[in-house]
C-alpha cells in the first residue's frame, strides 16, 4: 500500500465506551448510593475509578485519541439536558439543592414527581429520558461534568475528545413539556441553544480541548427540508464561531443521505460516518458529494452495535477507498461501543472455537487498533492480524454451528403456501367459535402472572444446585396450580399457565434452541442501572424438542376451560438477541419461525385449541429510514406466519403487541393474519381500537383495559366504561377484554382485585348488549 499523507495520519478513536465496569460496579454504586447505604462522594470516587480504568484499557490498546465526556450515571440525553440547563420546572428544587439526587429525580421520579419519560435511543435497546421543551424553555450552559471529565483524562497524559449530543439531534429527541401544545416543536428553539453550545465549547477549549464531537445521529432519519436546513445552518453558525475547538460531526446507525451535502459543506473540521452494513451507502454518497477535501474522516468501519469479529481485510479496502476521499482518515468503531459487552474474553462457558467469532467492546477496540496501523503502515504491518482474523472467519462461515444442511434444506423448500392458513378468517372463526363456545366479550390476559420472590428463589437455587430440576419443576407446578385456580375462580374464559417457568422470556426460548449461545457476563446497558444479557444467535436455529408443551399442558389438565399456549415470535427473538450478521435477517428469521412452528403444532397437537404469539418488537425494529421499512415488513409477516399457518382452522392464533402507536404498521398486523390481537389502549383511553377500526382490520381484537405499568388498580366501572369505548369501534363480535401486557411485574394483590374487576366489568357491558 503507497502511504499517502491521509494514511500517514491514520489514527484509532471510538466514541464512547461501555461504563458499567467489569463486573457492573456501577450499577451496585448507584443503587448502594440509592439506598443510602454509600453517600454521593463514594459514588463518585467508584465512577472516577471506572473512568480512568476505561481510558486505561483504551490507551494501553493504542487508542490514540480516547472520548470523554461520554461516561453517564444513567443517560448521556439526560447529561445533556443537565449541560444546556433545560431542567422541567418540577425538578428545579430538588436540582438546586443537591446536583446529584436531582439529578436521578429527573431519572426515575420521587414519591412527589413524575420522572422525565423514556423511550428508546432510536433503533437500539438503549432507552434514553426524553427532554421536556417549550416555548418558554431558557437554556443556560452547564458545562461542568464536560470540562471535568476532559481534565481526568488529560491530567491522565491522553489525548481526549470530548463527545456531546449535538444540539439538532438533542431537540429532534425532545417533546412538548407538560402543559405546552402537543404540536410545538422543539426545533423551534434552535436559535436560543446554539449560544450554549458555543458557550460549552469554548469552556471544553479553554480546558485544552483541540477537537470536540457533537453527535447527530438524528440526521440519519428521514429528515424534512427544514429540518436539513436547522442542521445546516445550526453548522454554519457553530463553526463561524472563532473561539471553539475543532468539531467533528458525528452520525451513525445508518446513511445519512440528503443530510450529507449539508454537512459536508458545514464549516466543520471533521465528519464521522457509519460504514458499516447498517448504513450502506454512505460510501457511494461521499464520493458522489466529492469527499470531504480539506476535512478529517472518521471511518466507522467495525461494527459499535453486533458483537461479531469484523472483517478486517474488508474494512481495509473500505478504508483504501475512502483515502482518496478525504484530507486525513481515522479509523473508529461506528457507534459508541455502550451498546456492546466489555469483553468476550471472560466468557468461560462458550467454546474457544466459537469464542474466537465474537468481538465485545475490548475486542473491537483492538480490530480498530489494527485496522489504523494496517491504514498507516500499509498491510504487512498487521499480517499476523489479519491471517489470524482469515481464519476466524473461515472457521465461522464453514463450522456445522453456522451451516446445518437439515436446517438449511427446510428453510430452502419454504412455499408460500406454508405461510397460509387453509382457511380465511371468516370461515375460520366459525370453526373456532363452535369448537371453544366463548361467550361475546371473552376474558383472557397476555400471559404472565406475578413471578413472586419464592419463584426467583427456586430458580437462584436451581442454578447454585442447592435444588434438582425435580424440586424446581413441583415448584414451577405449585405456582401454576394457583393462576389456573385464581383465573377459573375469578370466571376468567381463556386461561394462561402464568410463565412462571421464565424470567426473560427471550432468554427462556434462546436456551432451548440450537444455534443459541448464552454469554455470563455480556451485559449491555438497557436504561439507568438496568442492565441485560442478550443471548447471541450465532447459528443455524432448531429445536431439539419441545420448549413449553409439558407446562400448558399441564395448565390444561388442571381445568375444563381452555388454556392459552404461550410462544414468542420470531421477530422479538431477533430483536432482543445479537443476531448473526452473515446472512440476511429475513433468512434467520424464516430458521426461528419453523423452530417456533414445530412448537405450534405440538401444543395443538397436545390439545391446545387457543395458542398467543406474541410480537411485542414488531414495531421497534421498523427501520430508521422509511424506504428500508416494506422490505422489513415482508420477511417480518412472514416469519409469523410460517410460525403460526400449521394449525388447524379452529385452532386461534393470538398476537400481543405492546405499544399504544401502531398507525405506522397497521397494514403489517393485519397481514399477520392473527385471529385475535391484543394490544396496549388503557391510557390511551383504545386509541388503538378506533385506529383499527379505521382501517378497517376484519379480525379479533382487545385492546386493554387495564393499565400494567402501574400498581393502580382499576375500578370495574372505569374497565366497563373503556369497553363501551371499545365497542364504539369494534363490534362486539370481535372485541376482547384483557390488561395491556403480561403480569409479572405486578404485586399479587393488585392483579387480584384488577382481573376480578376486569371480569366483572365484561359481564356488566354484556348485560348492557342487544339481545
Ligand atoms: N406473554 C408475555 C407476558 O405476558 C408478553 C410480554 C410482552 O409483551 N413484553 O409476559
Ligand atoms: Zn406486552
Amino acid at each position: 500500500m503507497t502511504t499517502k499523507p491521509a494514511a500517514a495520519a491514520a489514527r484509532a478513536t471510538v466514541y464512547g465506551y461501555p461504563r458499567q465496569g467489569q463486573d457492573r460496579e456501577l450499577k451496585k454504586a448507584i443503587e448502594r448510593y440509592w439506598k443510602g447505604r454509600v453517600d454521593a462522594d463514594a459514588l463518585r470516587a467508584t465512577a472516577a475509578d471506572l473512568r480512568r480504568t476505561n481510558w486505561h484499557q483504551l490507551a494501553e490498546a493504542g487508542i490514540d485519541e480516547v472520548p470523554t465526556g461520554d461516561f453517564s450515571y444513567y443517560d448521556h440525553v439526560l447529561d445533556t439536558t443537565v449541560m444546556v440547563g433545560a431542567i422541567p420546572e418540577r425538578h428545579r428544587e430538588a436540582v438546586a439543592a443537591d446536583p446529584l439526587a436531582g439529578y436521578f429525580a429527573m431519572a426515575r421520579g420521587t414519591q412527589e414527581v413524575a420522572p422525565l419519560e423514556m423511550t428508546k435511543w432510536f433503533d437500539t435497546n438503549y432507552h434514553y429520558l426524553v427532554p421536556e421543551l417549550g416555548p418558554e424553555t431558557e437554556f443556560v450552559a452547564d458545562s461542568a461534568k464536560q470540562v471535568a471529565e476532559l481534565r481526568e483524562a488529560r491530567a491522565l497524559g491522553l489525548t481526549a475528545r470530548p463527545v456531546l449530543v449535538g444540539p439538532v439531534t438533542y431537540l429532534l429527541l425532545a417533546k412538548p413539556a407538560p402543559g405546552v401544545a402537543a404540536d410545538f416543536e422543539p426545533l423551534t428553539l434552535l436559535d436560543r441553544l446554539l449560544p450554549v453550545y458555543a458557550q460549552v465549547l469554548a469552556d471544553l477549549r479553554a480546558a485544552g480541548a483541540e477537537w470536540v464531537q457533537v453527535d447527530e445521529p438524528a440526521l440519519v432519519q428521514d429528515r424534512t427540508p427544514a429540518e436539513l436546513n436547522a442542521a445546516g445552518r445550526a453548522y454554519r453558525d457553530l463553526g463561524g464561531l472563532t473561539d471553539r475547538p475543532k468539531l467533528l460531526v458525528a452520525s451513525y446507525f445508518d446513511r445519512l443521505g440528503d443530510a450529507l451535502p449539508v454537512l459536508a459543506k458545514a464549516p466543520v473540521e471533521g465528519l464521522a460516518l457509519d460504514f458499516t452494513e447498517a448504513a450502506a451507502g454512505n460510501l457511494d454518497a461521499l464520493a458522489a458529494v466529492g469527499g470531504l477535501p480539506g476535512k478529517r474522516l472518521v471511518a466507522g468501519v467495525v461494527s459499535g452495535r453486533n458483537i461479531w469479529v469484523n472483517d478486517l481485510g474488508a474494512s481495509l479496502a473500505t478504508l483504501g477507498t475512502l483515502l482518496g476521499l478525504a484530507d486525513r482518515v481515522d479509523v473508529a468503531a461506528s457507534c459508541s461501543l455502550l451498546h456492546v459487552p466489555l469483553d468476550a474474553s471472560v466468557e468461560r462457558d462458550i467454546e474457544p472455537q466459537i469464542l474466537r467469532w465474537l468481538a465485545f467492546a475490548r475486542q473491537k477496540t483492538a480490530e480498530v487498533v489494527t485496522l489504523a496501523k494496517g491504514l498507516r503502515h500499509g498491510t504487512d504491518a498487521v499480517s499476523a492480524e489479519l491471517a489470524a482474523n482469515r481464519a476466524d472467519l473461515a472457521s465461522r462461515a464453514t463450522s456445522p454451528i453456522t451451516r446445518d444442511p437439515a436446517v438449511r434444506a427446510r428453510a430452502a423448500a419454504v412455499t408460500d403456501a406454508d405461510a397460509r392458513r387453509s382457511q380465511t378468517y371468516p370461515e375460520r372463526t366459525a370453526a373456532q367459535r363452535a369448537h371453544l363456545g366463548l361467550p361475546l366479550l371473552p376474558t383472557t390476559t397476555i400471559g404472565s402472572f406475578p413471578q413472586t420472590g419464592e419463584l426467583r428463589t427456586a430458580r437462584a437455587a436451581l442454578r447454585a444446585g442447592r435444588i434438582d430440576t425435580a424440586g424446581y419443576e413441583e415448584r414451577v407446578k405449585a405456582e401454576i396450580q394457583e393462576v389456573v385456580s385464581f383465573q377459573e375462580k375469578t370466571g376468567i374464559d381463556v386461561l394462561v399457565h402464568g410463565e412462571p417457568e421464565r424470567n426473560d422470556m427471550v432468554q427462556y426460548f434462546a436456551e432451548q434452541l440450537t444455534g443459541y449461545l448464552a454469554t455470563r457476563h455480556g451485559w449491555v446497558q438497557s436504561y439507568g442501572t438496568r442492565y441485560v444479557r442478550p443471548p447471541v444467535l450465532a447459528g443455524d436455529i432448531s429445536r431439539p424438542e419441545p420448549m413449553t408443551v409439558r407446562w400448558t399442558t399441564y395448565a390444561q389438565s388442571l381445568t375444563d376451560r381452555p388454556v392459552k399456549g404461550m410462544l414468542t415470535g420470531p421477530v422479538t427473538m431477533l430483536a432482543w438477541s445479537f443476531v448473526r450478521d452473515d446472512q440476511p435477517l429475513g433468512e434467520t428469521a424464516r430458521q426461528v419461525a419453523l423452530a417456533l412452528r414445530d412448537e405450534v403444532n405440538d401444543l395443538e397437537a397436545a390439545g391446545t385449541s387457543v395458542i398467543q404469539v406474541d410480537e411485542p418488537a414488531l414495531r421497534e425494529t421498523l427501520p430508521l429510514r422509511a424506504a428500508d421499512r416494506p422490505g422489513y415488513l415482508a420477511w417480518a409477516t412472514e416469519a409469523f406466519r410460517l410460525t403460526t399457518a400449521g394449525v388447524r382452522p379452529d385452532t386461534q392464533i393470538h398476537t400481543h403487541m405492546c405499544y399504544a402507536e401502531f398507525g405506522d404498521i397497521v397494514q403489517a398486523i393485519d397481514d399477520l393474519d392473527a385471529d385475535v390481537i391484543s394490544l396496549e389502549a388503557a391510557r390511551s383511553h383504545m386509541q388503538v381500537a378506533r385506529e383499527l377500526a379505521a382501517h378497517g382490520y376484519p379480525r379479533e381484537a382487545g385492546p386493554g383495559v387495564y393499565d400494567i405499568h402501574s400498581p393502580r388498580v382499576p375500578s370495574t366501572e372505569e374497565a366497563a366504561q373503556l369497553l363501551r369505548t371499545g365497542l364504539a369501534a369494534i363490534p362486539a363480535e370481535r372485541l376482547w377484554v384483557n390488561p395491556d401486557c403480561g403480569l409479572k411485574t405486578r404485586g399479587w394483590p393488585e392483579t387480584r382485585s384488577s382481573l376480578e374487576n376486569l371480569v366483572t366489568a365484561a359481564r356488566r357491558v354484556r348485560a348492557e348488549l342487544p339481545a
